[in-house]
């Protein structure tokens, strides 16, 4: 994909407040017309990042490009992106389209083209029929479409979107992410998403970077992440982990390496077949999750496991003795012991 062009091209990217490293060393291309996220826990700096794009942070050092201009020490207003922040930050006094329209007058576009693009932005989100209704008038669903409508309606190149879901509820959530992703696809546009939910990354993205202490630890679509991590700290964010330690890799493999595997590879029952490595180990706890099971178990060396159970669980118990075994094809060396 190194031939795509990019969108935004952040290079040894540094942001310092005070002491404090919020961003560094950062080199990272998101490309045109892709729906990227920035993944990582509270204080990663996500939204450091999201903020220099976007110019309402400039940084320490190196350089922010927006499809091949240097941007980097230019104001928001001239830069051709938009954000929506988590707040949804809409004018309470106007109307549904109005908020919309706002952009559009600050940019002096004239009234009859003003509503016209943003009755469009409207019907875009789904919401042509509340364009005279109050923002309070609306549930919070609704108001996260009008935010952003009104941020579509200017027609940047790059959407921001800081934690834009993270108001709404569970169910609510999941079906805005559809929508969301969605509309990216029918408008083309690219979205540069945060969030500290990996599921809802691994949903919507095209491609994921994932966080850590103001690094970023890996950049990879979302089966690449959950498949391929890179890292322990990837490993254990990215899914459930199932790590083994470099002593435990060692009695096993003879290299002193951790190494992961996923719930879904490890199965009950002796090896069957030539490839496959199997341990005793007792059951710690059932934790039955409707549509799967998940079973930790507590293996012989001390490493405790998450088996995902075909069976539902049937017939398993705390405190029972089991074998589990996984194919040696599925391991995933970490050889990054440090993260
Ligand atoms: P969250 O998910 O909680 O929003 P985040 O990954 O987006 O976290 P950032 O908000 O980017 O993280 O913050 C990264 C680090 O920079 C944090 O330690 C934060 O306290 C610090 N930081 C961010 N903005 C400022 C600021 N204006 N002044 C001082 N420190 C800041």
């Amino acid at each position: 994909m190194t031939d795509q062009k990019a969108a935004v091209r952040l290079r040894q990217v540094r942001k310092q407040f005070g002491d404090m490293t919020a961003v560094d060393s950062l080199d990272l291309d998101i490309y045109d017309g892709e729906f990227f996220s920035m993944l990582g826990p509270s204080g990663s700096g996500k939204t450091t990042v999201l903020r220099l794009i976007g110019g309402f942070e400039l940084p320490t050092s190196g350089t922010i490009e927006l499809h091949g201009d240097d941007v980097t020490d230019k104001a928001p207003f001239e830069r051709n992106v938009n954000t929506v922040f988590q707040d949804y930050a809409l004018f309470p006094h106007m109307s549904v389209l109005d908020n919309v329209a706002y952009g559009l007058r600050v940019r002096k576009v004239g009234r009859k083209e003003r509503r016209e693009r943003a009755r469009a932005a409207l019907d875009r989100v789904q919401l042509g029929s509340f364009a005279d209704r109050k923002p309070e008038q609306l549930s919070g669903g609704q108001r996260q479409r009008v935010a952003i409508a009104r941020a579509l309606v200017v027609e940047p190149s790059v959407l921001l979107l800081d934690e834009p879901l993270g108001a709404l509820d569970l169910k609510l959530r999941r079906e805005m992410q559809v929508e969301l992703k969605e509309l990216q696809r029918s408008v083309g546009i690219t979205f540069v998403f945060v969030t500290h939910d990996q599921e809802e990354a691994l949903t919507m993205s095209d491609r994921v970077g994932v966080f850590n202490d103001g690094t970023l630890q890996q950049v990879d679509t979302p089966r690449g992440l959950y498949t391929r991590p890179n890292s322990r700290f990837v490993a254990d964010f990215v899914g459930t982990s199932n790590l083994f330690t470099a002593a435990a890799a060692s009695k096993r493999y003879g290299r002193s390496d951790q190494f992961t595997l996923r719930p879904e590879q490890i199965v009950f029952g002796e090896p069957a077949g030539a490839g496959r490595s199997s341990s005793a180990g007792e059951v710690a706890s059932v934790a039955y999750l409707g549509a799967s099971t998940h079973v930790t178990v507590r293996l012989d060396d001390g490493t405790e496991l998450v088996v995902l159970d075909r069976d539902g669980g049937d017939g398993i118990e705390a405190g029972q003795t089991v074998t589990v075994s996984w194919s040696d094809a599925d391991v995933v060396w970490l050889p990054d012991n440090a993260a």
